[in-house]
């Protein structure tokens, strides 16, 4: 780590006072002229502004969309292979400028804009252009008890995807769901978080410009209403990330239109630490899973159990990489941690931060908040101890760069605790001994358990992404996530003609056939059945 220290905030300026008069509208505040304006988190300068969509706009949208799937419908999935094998190309030609735009907008550093956005993107894109065909391949059904039929699966497309996405990976989330939803043959509705509409509008003009049909991509900008009218505009599916409430909301809202719903939502990940982990390798990658993206990623480490007995080293290991991080303006190579990108957040991290101190946690690395009049607004990466497992900072998601460390004695306890939340995205299990690692992640109730790693598997695009619990219901990503955005539907064909016992007419005959047949076939064991076959 180079020698800048965390603990004093390159930030110049008077700090944000609640009392005086705010210099600008509140972020997300649609402007009288009817337009959402965005303002870069690492220093409050205007990045841009869109138009808000209005209900009958959506439903436009979703028509339009609806009309270039239809258009497009007959053409085979290797034209949609090569054109988002170019828009790939473009991702890589231009990573620069795509991820200047994310650090612009969101406030990440440029290694996360890039690492963590662009280049996931482009991973992500090449993979499934080179997959889809074989994943979304009609798949033979052989039936066991109606030999004289052929069953397959076909994977159609659903019609129109409506894609709801959240501020904190405005291009990696959102970009991962448009482009498996047009290699499954979809259209696609984006509906990005109001506060960061730009680097949407980016990806529809790429993707354009590699050679989607104009119209077969939309993107409706607005709040939470445009996100909600997006629903009911006659769109076949969502694919909604974020916030467990709003999640609630979307489930409903879909049921009302009887349409599918994947939701992706929000995670109080656990590390638990064990007591032969390498604590050196641990600490860096506990570190960077809690204060990556400002701490700011739906599988964020966002509570640590390590074992008593390496509890001190570790924690001293990770107080020292906290405070070497440098954090500053995000635009530049020389910083680790960037700004928060909405003052919402800021908020809530400072809720909990304070309550874990009121209630007797120690600050060990961190803990300070800083907001500009100018709009600026970082967070420090945060060390604490002493906190218990009630406190809101350990049970409740954070979603800021604050890491708690509690311990533990054994390794049941370790998974009691881990388990003990109501979310279950992702967690973290650091040992060096493998078998240990799976004994404990089959006990882990997550979506994603990872050995010795954090987060990472989100840019890893075969792999399946989402939640038990509260985080979430479905799946993104990976063979499931590509067929999920599909309809299956079932072709049952003849292969020779079967006077089968249930047809017309009714009798004492048939009905002792089926019987024999039946027990012939399923019986338990070979007695069973010969008793089925012989009997009367
Ligand atoms: P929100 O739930 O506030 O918003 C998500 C999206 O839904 C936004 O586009 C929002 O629009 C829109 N929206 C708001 N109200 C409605 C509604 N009634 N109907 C339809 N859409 C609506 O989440 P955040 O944007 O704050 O994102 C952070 C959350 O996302 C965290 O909880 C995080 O854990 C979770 N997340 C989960 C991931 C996962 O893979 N499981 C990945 C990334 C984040 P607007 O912004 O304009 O209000």
């Amino acid at each position: 780590m180079a020698e800048t220290a965390s603990q004093a905030l390159p930030l110049d300026g008077p700090l944000f006072d609640d009392s005086a008069p705010s210099v600008r509208p509140p972020q997300g505040t649609v402007t009288p002229h009817g337009t959402l304006a965005v303002y870069e988190p690492g220093s409050g300068k205007l990045v841009g502004e869109v138009r808000v969509s209005t209900p009958a706009p959506v439903r436009e949208a979703a028509v339009s969309a609806r009309l270039a799937q239809m258009e497009g419908s007959g053409r085979p999935l290797r034209d949609r292979e090569a054109i988002l094998l170019a828009f790939k190309q473009l991702l890589l030609d231009r990573a620069e400028e795509v991820g200047d735009l994310i650090v612009r907008e969101n406030g990440k550093t440029k290694n996360e804009a890039l690492f963590m956005e662009v280049l996931p993107v482009a991973d992500l894109t090449h993979y499934f252009a080179k997959h889809a065909r074989k994943i979304l391949r009609d798949e033979k059904l052989p039936l066991h008890m109606f030999p004289h039929k052929k069953s397959y699966l076909r994977y159609y497309p659903r019609g129109v995807i409506g894609i709801i996405s959240p501020w904190n990976y405005p291009f990696s989330i959102p970009g991962g769901d448009v482009v498996m939803s047009l290699l499954a043959g979809n259209g696609v509705v984006l509906k990005p978080s109001e506060f960061t509409p730009l680097i949407a509008e980016k990806l529809r003009s790429l993707l354009e410009e590699a050679g989607v049909p104009r119209g077969l991509v939309q993107v409706v900008h607005g709040r939470g209403d445009v996100g909600a009218a997006l629903i009911q505009s006659g769109v076949n599916m969502i694919v909604f990330t974020g916030s467990v409430a709003t999640g609630r909301k979307v489930n409903v809202a879909a049921a009302e239109q009887m349409i599918p719903c994947v939701l992706e939502l929000g995670g109080k990940d656990p590390a638990i630490v064990l007591d032969d982990a390498d604590l050196e390798t641990t600490a860096r990658k506990v570190a960077w899973g809690a204060f990556a993206n400002s701490g700011q990623t739906c599988a964020s480490v966002e509570r640590v159990y390590v074992h008593e007995s390496v509890a001190k080293p570790f924690t001293d290991r990770v107080v020292g990489i906290a405070k070497g991080l440098r954090q500053g303006e995000p635009n530049r190579h020389d910083v680790d941690v960037g700004a928060m990108t909405t003052q919402m957040q800021v908020d809530i991290v400072r809720r909990h931060l304070e309550d874990a101190k009121a209630r007797g946690a120690k600050v060990l690395a961190g803990g300070e908040i800083k907001v500009t009049l100018d709009g600026a607004r970082f967070v420090q990466p945060t060390v604490l101890t002493d906190v218990t497992q009630d406190m809101a900072i350990v049970r409740d998601e954070t979603f800021g760069p604050m890491l708690p460390i509690l311990t533990f004695r054994t390794e049941e306890e370790a998974v009691r605790l881990a388990n003990d939340s109501p979310y279950g995205l992702s967690a973290y299990v650091f040992t060096r001994d493998r078998e240990r690692a799976d004994r404990v992640a089959n006990q882990l109730l997550a979506g994603t358990v990872m050995h010795n790693d954090a987060l990472y598997t989100h840019a890893a695009p075969e792999t399946p992404w989402g939640g038990v619990k509260a985080s979430g219901l479905g799946r993104v990503h990976g063979k499931h996530g590509l067929r999920d955005l599909s309809e299956v539907r079932h072709v049952n064909l003849e292969r020779f003609n079967f006077p089968a016992f249930w047809y017309y007419p009714y009798g004492a005959k048939g009905y002792r056939l089926g019987r024999k047949v039946y027990g012939t076939l399923i019986g338990n064991g070979l007695g069973a059945r010969l008793r089925a076959l012989f009997g009367r």
